[in-house]
């Protein structure tokens, strides 16, 4: 008798039979750390959304007001830890079988669970760091948020160019680089794995079917039903943590990979 639900053992099948699988996750991989997702009911993101692009630009009370959401934010999941499908994808990294996470997610929590930075594609930047929107200077949040708190001044780059978050905000053009490498990653996989997006955020959500164009076969493991269902080869509507980490951790023949140590 089979230790998981058909949904499950089908997925581990498919994952066994890829050679190169491409992760796309999105907020869902997040929440059991603590890291709300956008559009599920009652999301602290709805008590403080972000500050479009052409706003954030046009006015420097709603660049305070922007930076007083992010640290409303901060404050919510900064303690943050990798979970259950963090670890499984790491793993799968580490045997070889995923060959990049491309990730809408700008919480760091692939980094942390010690996938190495190049077979990360963050499509919609990182908020764990400030960056200078003219020179690409990086600023740290904890200065930037001091002279918010004790002076209400904004911060300055010495390149005199505006300071923000280094995550793409609504309106904001996509990162060049993020997005080729997305491509490339996807047009080299067989199988193109959905974690945990609603894939309603666009150009973001194009990639499940360019994979799938290109031949690969597509999976959406997501607690809800997504626009693209149809498309997949598989859908599996179930909690991330717990379908990913038997599958990782037993994983058929995938190489035994050491446990990392916690960072
Ligand atoms: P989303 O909120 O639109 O969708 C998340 C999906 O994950 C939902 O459909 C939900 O049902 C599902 N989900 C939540 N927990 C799950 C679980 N334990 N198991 C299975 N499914 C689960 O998120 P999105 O598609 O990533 O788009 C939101 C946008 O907002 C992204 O562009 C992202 O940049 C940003 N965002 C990022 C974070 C983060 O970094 N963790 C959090 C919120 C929003
Ligand atoms: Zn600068």
């Amino acid at each position: 008798m089979s230790q998981y639900p058909a949904g499950e053992r089908t997925l581990a099948d498919m994952i066994d039979a890829a050679e190169a699988i491409v992760a796309f996750t999105g907020a869902g991989i997040s929440t059991e750390c603590g890291v709300p997702d956008f559009r599920s009911p009652g999301s602290a993101w709805k008590r403080h959304p972000p500050i479009p692009f052409d706003q954030f630009l046009a006015d420097e009370d709603m660049r305070l007001e922007a930076w007083r959401r992010k640290f409303a934010m901060d404050d919510i999941y900064a303690g943050a830890r990798p979970g259950r499908g963090h670890a499984a994808l790491a793993r799968l990294v580490a045997a070889g079988k995923v060959s990049h996470i491309i990730t809408q997610n700008i919480d760091g929590l692939h980094q942390a669970s010690g996938v190495p930075a190049e077979r990360i594609i963050e499509l919609h930047g990182n908020g764990t760091y400030a960056q200078c929107l003219d020179c690409g200077g990086r600023h740290e949040l904890r200065d930037v948020r001091r002279g918010i708190e004790e002076n209400g001044a904004l911060p300055a780059c010495v390149c005199g160019g505006i300071v923000k978050s280094a995550t793409i905000s609504f309106g904001q053009s996509m990162p060049r680089d993020a997005m080729q490498r997305a491509r490339r990653a996807t047009l080299g996989c067989d199988l193109f794995l959905v974690v945990g997006s609603s894939l309603v955020v666009y150009p973001a959500a194009a990639f499940p079917l360019i994979a799938k164009e290109n031949g690969a076969q597509l999976v959406i493991l997501n607690a809800e039903p997504t626009p693209l269902d149809g498309d997949a080869d598989l859908v599996v509507r179930a909690d991330i943590g717990d379908t990913l980490h038997p599958i990782a951790n037993v994983g058929q023949s995938l190489p035994q990979v050491a446990e990392k140590t916690p960072l």
